[in-house]
């Protein structure tokens, strides 16, 4: 098994060291995105470069690879959703500074001289989750109403909106994937 990730590091000293930081977070450890998830079985695998970026600036860049699982938001039931995504962080001091930055250019606030990896990568995550997370379309129906409820919420949803008719007329086939890169 590997290393935890350390609580708090000093990102500008890591950055004069080119240091880089692996390690397991347990998803139970994540707060925030606990909440949005079905379970919290498993973790993430975490590797941050502390270096300098373009122009010479000091920051992070590093990866996050994983699974996780939220609530389908048609069948209600779990989705596993893949977690592989990439990061390029530019340390700043301030809020002015970081609106500064160049465009495109996405900041991380270092205000005291530490940085918590754990937050950072919790922060990356939860940026990347699906807005509507779902099965794959065709692969999974709504809950059936309980018997005696006047009628099920979609059809009711359907009604009080005619354009939805239209919507999914329109809708492409990517539409009902649940990844988000
Ligand atoms: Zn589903």
């Amino acid at each position: 098994m590997q290393a935890r990730l350390p609580e708090w590091v000093d990102p500008l000293a890591l950055v004069e060291r080119r240091e880089r930081l692996e390690g397991e977070i347990p998803l139970a450890s994540l707060a925030r995105l606990s909440e949005l998830l079905s379970d919290t079985e498993g973790s993430l695998s975490a590797v941050i470069d502390f270096t300098r970026l373009e122009d010479r600036r000091p920051g992070v860049r590093g990866s996050i690879t994983g699974r996780l699982r939220m609530p389908c938001q048609r069948c209600l039931e779990a989705v596993e959703l893949p977690v592989d995504l990439a990061f390029e962080l530019y340390l700043v001091e301030s809020e002015a500074m970081a609106a500064r930055l160049p465009e495109g250019f996405e900041p991380l606030l270092n205000v005291s001289g530490k940085v918590s990896p754990r937050e950072l990568v919790e922060n990356e995550v939860l940026l990347s989750l699906p807005l509507i997370p779902r099965h794959a379309a065709g692969s999974c129906e709504p809950p059936e109403a309980p018997s005696g409820a006047p009628e099920k919420l979609e059809e009711a949803a359907q009604r009080e909106n005619p354009f939805s008719i239209l919507a999914q007329l329109r809708r492409t086939p990517e539409d009902g994937d649940s990844g988000g890169h």
